[in-house]
């Protein structure tokens, strides 16, 4: 059986603590590999070996560095089918889905190109009598990322990329289901030139994760997982005095006013809900038609959508989506369903009893979708992370604006409208993160920033875009006067710019 170790130094090292955990093939059910989980005594000599690569790494100039950048971007499109099929195989998701969570990660790494221009200070000439101030931004050190199953290519790049570009050294610390792809990146940055010890990866569980947590050199963690973990990283970090960034679960709302072209809509609801058997931060799972009129001709419309469905193996071209992660998240969505139905929601369509032939023991669940669910209940209130979509009944625009800005999470929301002066008022108000007008998945682009509110993001900077050169860099302002420009004699109260 495949085992998976750690990526420390250069090149893939055993682990050495004695524990592992199974990687499943979520198509099959069955174990396809084990992977280590590490001691604190390994991530710590990942940190030590991180920390002698580093300083080099940052005086290497930029254009280098992102020279590095630029080659990983040309090997992974080389690779890109065999890491699909990897990361398809680890989490479940389809091939083309794979492709897309490489791609979107990709373009972080294209991003970080940039560097030479991302990184530069400012400077300002006599601000002064014969005084001049300039700023310079400097890598961290060592920096972390812990990263979640469903994006096991898109979020380690979201992290890396902009961190090792900076001039950091990056400890990884991928979902322990689907560790199979950021093994590779690792090795195919190594490829693209990097340094050996500048990107580790650190497979593990809670275990490696406090010792992330308490290590006195690394400076910075960027987490993404579901909330309870991120508020728990958040607090930790924080109480060792580290910068740190976490975001976390959501439940994203789609507004369907009475004037949105609803086919549309529903083709959009439908991707952004099932796509992934709902297992994306970014997923649709509760949809609001505003009306009594529109939610009945939505759901007549969606009824015969979810049925439809097409649920098939991981590599499957022709399939909707693929398996769940593990047994355990199918009975966990289940039993979100179970709740739904005791809390007096309309189970419309049941996707509990799907059996995929041939794969009896795969993670699969059909599509679910739940009509007249309200704001009191669990379904509504809780992420369910699966294939299964609510629908609000929203009498007015007040109360469909209302429903997701003062909802617990806060990541992303979608408006359909034909109606600019609505759409325009809802994306100035609404009280969540990222806003789709007429889009149902509005996950910015690389050189914007990613970032949900509320219980769904725990700290001030947003992933990729400015904010992550911000994130990965502390600043250093100047301030300076040569021997030609001192007039006067000791100054006792605080310097003015006269
Ligand atoms: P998770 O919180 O279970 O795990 C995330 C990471 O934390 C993993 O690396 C895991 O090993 C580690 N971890 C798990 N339990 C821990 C514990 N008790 N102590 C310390 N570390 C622990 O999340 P997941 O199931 O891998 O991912 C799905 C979640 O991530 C969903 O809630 C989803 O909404 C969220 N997510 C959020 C975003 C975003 O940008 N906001 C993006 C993707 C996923």
């Amino acid at each position: 059986m495949r085992s998976v170790g750690h990526f420390i130094g250069g090149k893939e090292v055993k682990g050495t603590s004695g524990r592992t955990a199974d990687i499943f093939e979520p198509m099959t059910g069955d174990v396809q590999a084990k992977v280590a989980l590490a001691s604190r005594a390994e991530l710590r000599a990942a940190v030590e070996n991180a920390k002698a690569a580093q300083p080099a790494w940052a005086a290497t100039n930029p254009q280098r560095r992102a020279r590095v950048m630029m080659k990983f971007v040309e090997l992974v499109q080389r690779d890109y089918d065999q890491l699909a099929e990897l990361l398809a195989r680890e989490h479940g998701k389809t091939v083309p889905d794979a492709k897309g969570d490489i791609q979107r990660g990709l373009e972080v790494a294209e991003f970080a190109c940039g560097i030479p221009h991302l990184m530069k200070g400012e400077y300002t000439e006599g601000a002064g009598p014969g005084i001049d101030i300039y700023s310079m931004r400097q890598p961290l050190g060592v920096v972390a990322g812990i990263t979640p199953f469903n994006f096991p290519a898109m979020i380690p790049m979201w992290k890396f990329a902009p961190a090792i570009a900076c001039g950091n050294a990056f400890i990884l610390k991928p979902s322990e289901r689907d560790p199979g792809v950021p093994m590779r990146l690792a090795e195919l940055m190594i490829e693209a030139g990097l340094p050996a010890g500048i990107l580790n990866v650190v497979n593990g569980d809670k275990e490696a994760v406090d010792a992330i947590l308490e290590d006195p050199d690394i400076m910075a963690i960027g987490f993404v997982g579901s909330s309870p973990i991120a508020q728990y990283i958040y607090e930790r970090a924080a109480a060792h005095g580290k910068r740190c960034q976490c975001f976390g679960g959501a439940k994203n709302h789609a507004i369907i006013m009475p004037d949105a072209d609803l086919d549309q809509a529903v083709d959009a609801l439908i991707g952004a809900g099932y796509g992934s058997a709902g297992e994306r931060c970014m997923a649709v799972s509760v949809a609001v038609p505003v009306g009594k009129t529109t939610a009945d001709r939505l759901m007549e419309k969606l009824i015969p959508r979810v049925e439809s469905l097409k649920i098939g193996t991981s590599i499957d071209p022709s399939a909707d989506f693929g398996p769940l992660v593990t047994r355990e998240a199918v009975e966990k969505v289940k039993g979100y369903i179970d709740i739904g139905i005791k809390e007096g929601a309309t189970l419309a369509v049941d996707g509990r009893g799907f059996k995929m032939q041939g794969y009896e023991n795969g993670f699969y669940l059909g599509g679910s979708l739940f009509d007249n669910v309200t704001k009191d209940m669990r379904i509504y209130k809780e992420e369910i992370f699966g294939p299964v979509l609510s629908v609000v009944r929203a009498k007015d625009y007040a109360e469909a604006l209302a429903l997701p800005s003062e909802h617990d999470y806060g990541n992303g929301v979608a408006i359909f409208t034909r109606d600019g002066d609505a759409a325009r008022d809802f994306a100035a108000k609404v009280n969540v993160g990222m806003v789709g007008i007429n889009v149902p998945i509005p996950v910015p682009i690389a050189y914007y920033t990613f970032g949900g509110w509320k219980k769904s993001g725990f700290g001030d900077l947003n992933q990729h875009g400015p904010d992550s050169i911000r994130f990965y860099t502390k600043t250093k302002t100047v301030t300076s006067r040569w021997p030609s420009g001192v007039k006067e004699g000791a100054e006792f109260s605080i310097p003015l710019m006269k």
